[in-house]
């Protein structure tokens, strides 16, 4: 005992020696040379500059002419490339797809991870993951919070607050409430847990379901949010359930308005009360009007998602469905038709996201991917071309997913390239202004100076051998 004692000892401070003498090399450094910058907040891309990385930081960013390159550090020359922040996605539900068939026993540590992998590789670097979460994700966050993570770091609204019979959450995992004061005390369990957000669904579904969460149940909500120093998001549809929101003093929205046009006392509402407008979600409008998604051979889209899932797409029989058939929702003891009327709300969505926009609401980007028909990572890349197709600028587009978004979040850290703040990265071989579309040419990502695989480098669930090659360009699709 005694000698094992003193082994560990000697050995401790043998460790110690060796680190002490070894701590000024200990700083690992990458250097991104003869970049152009595009740097999140907006200003002007900056040609010819690099970015220092130092132990997962932004040490220097600047002019290629002003840069003193730490000794030792590895140079990455990326001549004729382009850099922005890593994309957040301010919606997402992760670890709960098998393929296509979404369940909540399909949700553990290895498919949160697998999900959370699968967005980094698309440039995605953070999530916030709107409300269907198992308890296990604070581990998960914690854990990466704690250091460098390889995979999107993650914000999370654990069981988001769902009315008894009422739309939202995922079946088997959020607890229904049918009263305020159940409300309340929902909210309270999900604060002492230590979620970054509550969340709450005020729908139904056109209609199909017989109730939704009463105005007296959502105030109750935000009230005992706002008690807890936690802010409210809420799943909406309708205006008038916006409205009443707003007046409620919800603080962001996940979904835009796509019952009808949004009128001057919303847009005035949200301006004047500071809401934001969090995930317009316009992809997922999309991923819901199509009976053959266009993408089904883009290999930007089939190396990010399981073969099972690609088999089940690809299918003539889903393509049936969509087009003909009622879908049975896990937890909903009937069917209903969702397909019908998408084009009409994913066209009201688009045109309501412009005019928010324009009024000057805060926007950020997020995309409801996670669930069936919305893919980790691909969606980001659609959202923000949507967003353009509505009338934005490229620029206001990549603003919105990064340095808005962190604004959103209120991670100071996170969403613009900045001395200081988590080298979070995503390079680019071509220009995203010029076209947004240009974001999926991935060169690299890096999340706190790690160099993630990007999805040209890895394949989803298969060897990288047996998955469609990147192409020379990026593919025109019909819409
Ligand atoms: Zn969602």
């Amino acid at each position: 005992m005694f000698r094992l004692k003193i082994a560990a000892g000697a050995l401790a401070a043998g460790a110690m020696t060796a680190l002490m003498a070894a701590s000024p090399a200990l700083a690992e450094s990458t250097v991104l040379t003869n970049v152009t910058v595009i740097d999140g907040t907006g200003a002007a891309p900056q040609p010819d500059s690099a970015i220092v990385m130092t132990d997962g930081k932004i040490a220097y960013v600047g002019a290629m002419s002003g840069l003193k390159a730490p000794e030792g550090a590895k140079t990455i020359d990326l001549s004729g490339k382009y850099v922005m922040p890593g994309i957040i996605d301010s919606h997402v539900h992760v670890g709960i797809m098998h393929d296509v068939t979404q369940d909540i026993k399909y949700y553990t540590g290895k498919n949160v991870v697998d999900d959370l992998t699968q967005y980094a590789r698309y440039g995605v670097t953070a999530v916030q993951i709107l409300g269907t979460d198992k308890d296990m994700i604070f581990g998960i966050r914690n854990h990466e919070r704690a250091g460098r993570p390889h995979y999107a770091r993650l914000f999370t609204a654990g069981q988001g607050i769902v009315y008894k019979g009422g739309y939202g959450g995922v079946y088997g995992l959020n607890n229904p409430v049918a009263t305020p004061e159940e409300a309340r005390k929902a909210v309270d369990e999900q604060a002492a847990k230590g979620v970054n957000f509550i969340k709450l669904w005020m729908d139904d579904e056109r209609d199909t379901i017989p109730v939704k969460m009463p105005y007296n149940v959502s105030a109750a909500v935000i009230d005992e949010a706002h008690k807890k120093g936690l802010r409210a998001v809420a799943h909406v549809f309708y205006l008038k359930d916006a409205k009443e929101l707003v007046r409620q003093g919800i603080d962001g929205f996940a979904h835009m308005v796509r019952d009808q046009p949004v009128d001057k006392e919303l847009l005035d509402m949200m301006k004047a009360k500071g809401v934001w407008m969090v995930s317009s979600t316009l992809s997922r409008e999309m991923a819901y009007s199509l009976a053959v998604m266009p993408w089904l051979n883009d290999p930007f889209f089939t190396r990010g998602v399981t073969p099972g899932t690609l088999e089940a797409l690809k299918s003539p029989a889903r393509e049936k469905q969509i087009i003909l058939g009622d879908t049975m929702f896990p937890g909903l003891p009937y069917k209903k038709k969702v397909f019908y009327d998408m084009d009409r709300t994913l066209f009201q969505a688009m045109e309501n996201y412009e005019a928010m926009a324009e009024a000057g609401v805060k926007m950020g980007m997020g995309t409801d991917s996670g669930p069936n028909g919305r893919f980790p990572g691909f969606n980001a890349h659609e959202e923000m071309y949507l967003e353009v197709l509505a009338g934005r600028t490229p620029m206001q587009a990549i603003m919105s997913a990064t340095s808005e978004n962190a604004k959103w979040l209120k991670d100071p850290m996170i969403g613009t390239i900045a001395d200081g703040k988590w080298a979070d990265l995503l390079v680019l071989d071509k220009d995203p202004l010029k076209d947004i579309r240009n974001t999926e040419t991935i060169n690299s990502v890096y999340i706190a100076g790690n160099s993630i695989p990007t999805v040209w480098e890895a394949c989803r669930d298969r060897p990288e051998e047996s998955c469609q090659k990147r192409p020379d360009n990026v593919p025109d699709m019909p819409y």
